[in-house]
């Protein structure tokens, strides 16, 4: 194994993988720096709490990152329909792949599935090394390069170190950049059930002032709930039995799938907005949620991920001189900060309209919403915008 690569990558999720394997295919020496393996997989695994709606866009960088094939080899459940709904009114807004002309509008997949299949790309890579188990202790950086220290005592040097180690980001800490973090002070709930009703290949989403319940369609017919809710609320239903816990969720969804019949594991993860000020310095990068997270409601924190990686890696890919100088590492923030700040804020207006009970504000999302359904340009401009074509 060298010591010597053109960038370190600090964290092997979903989205540090992603960049791994584009600069890999870039002709790029890559060490990717992992501290935890995902757990392996097993088609007769039950379902993981953890999934994420793939876009078709981070579904064309999975594609070319050498993933997706693998993603579809384990398994990934796609949706041809998204029904929304508002639980105070008759707004209701429903979009469908068929009216887009397109196969379907994303895929729900398990975050585990995602980064086992980046996994086997990276391993099957010959110029992307793995350094797992291993984390960043320290770097110092110079007019040439980083030097990165790991915690086996090991030092690595390259022209760029990338923090993609996530949302408490150790490489972030250690560069001193600063964060900016909007406490939700709001739960969410996820767990795999069973519904009584098919779930017809649909994601559901019904808002409700304390906040959205979504569910999404799995390829065995369950689905996966994330539940957003104050955050004590959120554990009094953690705490609840199965069946009492069956009943309340079956009712939040206003009984669209009929009956909730059975519910796996339960978990609830605590919700905060952060952004990054700035996301670059000289020889440093962050990208993913260790730049920035966001409200779940619309599920698009790993597709901003990812079009991070996918940005970085057109900028280094079109670079023939330094690639770790802050011009090159400029103009990747310039072209990601804009996008990422509008979906986090529109996600924040999206909770803060949602959540108020007053009547003026019910009365204008709930036409709001009916307007957009029959508006089919305006609908489907958004549809796509979400889904990256
Ligand atoms: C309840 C909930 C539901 C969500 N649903 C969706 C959804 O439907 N769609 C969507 O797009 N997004 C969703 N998200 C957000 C999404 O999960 C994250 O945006 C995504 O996981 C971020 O990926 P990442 O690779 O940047 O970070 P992470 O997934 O956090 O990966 C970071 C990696 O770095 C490793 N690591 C950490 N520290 C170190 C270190 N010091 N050295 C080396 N390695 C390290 C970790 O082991 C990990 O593998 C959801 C989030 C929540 C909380």
């Amino acid at each position: 194994m060298q010591t010597q690569y053109d960038v370190i990558i600090a964290g092997g999720g979903m989205v540090g993988s992603t960049l791994a394997c584009l600069l890999g295919n870039a002709g790029k020496r890559v060490a990717v720096l992992e501290a935890h393996p995902p757990v392996d997989f097993s088609p007769s695994d039950p379902y993981d709490l953890r999934v994420s709606a793939i876009s078709r866009a981070s579904q064309r960088a999975l594609l070319e990152a050498g993933a997706w094939e693998g993603i579809v080899a384990r398994r990934a459940a796609s949706y041809e329909v998204m029904q929304v709904w508002d639980a105070t009114g008759d707004g209701e807004i429903r979009f469908d792949a068929a009216d887009l002309g397109e196969p379907d509008l994303g895929h729900i997949v398990e975050n585990r599935v995602v980064q086992l299949a980046l996994l086997d790309a990276i391993r099957a890579h010959p110029s992307i090394d793995l350094l797992c188990p291993d984390k960043i202790a320290a770097f110092a950086a110079d007019a040439q390069q980083i030097t990165v220290t790991l915690a086996s005592g090991k030092t690595v040097q390259a022209q760029l170190l990338v923090g993609a180690d996530g949302a408490q980001s150790k490489v972030r800490d250690l560069a001193g950049i600063a964060l900016e973090t909007n406490d939700y002070g709001q739960k969410g709930l996820v767990c795999v059930v069973q519904t009584a009703a098919p779930h017809q290949a649909t994601a559901w989403q019904r808002f409700m002032p304390t906040g959205p319940l979504a569910f999404l369609p799995l390829g065995d017919g369950s689905s996966s709930i994330v539940w957003t809710l104050p955050a004590d609320r959120a554990d009094a239903l953690l705490n609840l039995s199965a069946s009492d816990f069956c009943r309340e969720l079956a009712q939040a969804l206003d009984f669209r799938l009929g009956d909730v019949t059975a519910v796996g594991e339960r978990a609830a993860f605590s919700l905060r907005g952060r952004h990054a000020e700035p996301y670059i310095q000289a020889r440093l990068a962050l990208v993913g949620d260790a730049a920035h997270t966001i409200h779940p409601l619309a599920g698009q924190g790993v597709n901003l991920g990812i079009k991070d990686a996918v940005e970085l890696a057109n900028q280094i890919r079109q670079t023939h001189g330094d690639i770790g100088s802050v011009k090159v590492l400029r103009a990747y923030e310039r072209a990601r900060r804009g996008d990422n700040v509008l979906t986090q804020k529109a996600m924040e207006g999206f909770r803060l309209l949602f959540g108020n009970t007053l009547m003026p504000w019910k009365i204008l999302r709930n036409s709001g919403l009916s307007i957009v359904n029959r508006m089919s340009f305006l609908k489907y401009e958004i549809a796509k915008r979400a889904m990256g074509i």
